[in-house]
């Protein structure tokens, strides 16, 4: 178990989280908040490598400060922007990072394992510098989950990478997760749609909600709506109005929107989605 009281962090003047408190237990927990929302900041914290300027963190009620490496042994990292030494080959660097990891010698079958799951085993050999931004993507996954860590902590795992990878990455960290902490950072929403057991809403370095993705759905309830409009109307309801999407409909337009009450006389009601959800919370600082 997890805890975050009262974390703050501040650079100078800008304030980067305010008073962060939550509580995490085994499963994905999604970070969900667009860029500068404070979510690196978050995980840097979290993985002890960034001090608070303000609060605490408690591992099984203790602090992970007196804790130290005992703390640290137990994070897998994956940072948003991986530095890996591109003269070692693919498979040289995860044996050296169990090293680091204090992994036991025998740990090649892991890595061999890992980087068949990952895809990476057909270029084992090959040197990181050698590597496509996906390719390096799914090593800096695979090297955050060597040794079966209790907490996950994965800065954006999907970034840069195509949609056949994305889904096999999801699949990996989601079969990964079963009894560990996952944290997720994303500010792509169908990343985690389905797979996350709680969205932690980052917004402006406030969380401002975490909840069941089912629950945050749940709020949109009657407030997402189709409208049918002329081309000359549509001006008219995106001022008013939050589009979620538009699509060509014969000589008009589908206009898939977000109103609090039935938009206009012909509104049909609409299945909320999370992706409605991030619209309606983040939609005026996109
Ligand atoms: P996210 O990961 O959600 O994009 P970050 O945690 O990277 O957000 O950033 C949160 C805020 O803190 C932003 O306003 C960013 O500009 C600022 N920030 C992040 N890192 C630094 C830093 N090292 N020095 C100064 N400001 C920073
Ligand atoms: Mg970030």
């Amino acid at each position: 178990m997890l805890e975050l009281k009262n974390i703050s962090k501040k650079y100078g003047k800008v304030t980067a989280l305010k008073s962060v408190s939550i509580t995490l237990g085994s499963g994905i927990y999604a970070l969900l908040g667009p860029n500068g929302s404070g979510k690196s900041t978050m995980m840097n914290i979290i993985s002890g490598i960034l001090p608070p300027t303000d609060g605490e963190i408690l591992y099984n009620a203790q602090g992970i400060r007196s804790l130290g490496t005992a703390y640290r042994e137990k994070i897998g990292y994956m940072p948003q922007y991986p530095g890996m030494y591109p003269s070692f080959t693919v498979r040289d660097f995860l044996l050296y990072m169990s090293e680091l990891k204090g992994l036991p010698r025998g740990s090649e079958g892991e890595v061999d394992y890992i980087l068949r799951r990952v895809e990476l085993d057909d270029c084992a050999d090959r040197k990181i510098s050698a590597l496509s931004g996906g390719m390096k993507q799914r090593l800096s996954l695979a090297q955050a989950v060597l040794g079966s860590p209790e907490i996950i902590i994965l800065d954006e795992p999907t970034a840069g990478l195509d949609p056949k990878q994305r889904i096999a990455v999801r699949n990996f960290i989601s079969e990964t997760a079963s009894d560990r902490t996952v944290l997720w950072a994303t500010h792509i929403v169908p990343d985690i749609e389905g797979i996350a057991r709680e969205v932690i809403i980052l917004k402006q370095g406030e969380v401002t909600d975490i909840a069941a993705p089912e629950k945050l759905i749940q709020k949109m309830s009657g407030k997402v709506w189709r409208v049918r409009v002329e081309h000359n109307a549509a001006e008219e309801f995106r001022k008013k109005y939050r589009i979620c999407s538009t699509v060509p409909d014969a000589d008009g337009l589908m206009l898939r929107l977000l109103s609090e009450g039935q938009p206009c006389e012909d509104a049909v009601p609409l299945v909320p989605t999370l992706e409605d959800y991030y619209l309606y919370i983040f939609g005026d600082i996109l």
